[in-house]
């Protein structure tokens, strides 16, 4: 058994996943899963345990002088990234240098190393 918090909405159900051990081939379609209030829990805690994805946020260095105080520009992942691939991938964003202006949606990273994952800048800094 193992408990896992839904991440999908807000309301956050504490989901209790009974893992299939008996599958030999790790795919986990007959865990069984209770404490989800819709089925989108389901889907969440069979991907949670199969291949957990998350979201990225980081900021980015600014390249050059600006008038501004602001010396990042923040950014966000399009779609979420297999969490053992997280640290490659802050690896890569940290490495960019931005030149202003930039517009909330700019993508710096288009289709990371072919995971069809964006990063896009979250604000507009001109
Ligand atoms: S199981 Fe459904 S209602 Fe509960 S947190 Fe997940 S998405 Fe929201």
């Amino acid at each position: 058994m193992r408990s896992l918090t839904c991440i999908v909405c807000p309301i956050g159900c504490l989901l209790e996943v009974e893992e299939d051990t008996s599958s030999p081939d790790k795919t986990f379609d007959n865990l069984s899963v209770t404490g989800n209030r819709c089925p989108r829990g389901v889907v969440y805690a069979r991907e949670e345990i199969r291949a957990p994805k998350r979201v990225v946020t980081a900021t980015c260095k600014i390249e050059g002088e600006t008038e501004h105080s602001v010396r990042r520009v923040p950014v966000k992942t399009a779609s979420p990234c297999p969490k053992e691939k997280i640290p490659a991938l802050l690896d890569d964003i940290y490495r960019l240098k931005i030149t202003l202006p930039v517009k909330t949606g700019d993508i710096f990273i288009a289709n990371w190393k072919g995971e069809g994952i964006d990063v896009a800048a979250t604000r507009t800094i001109t």
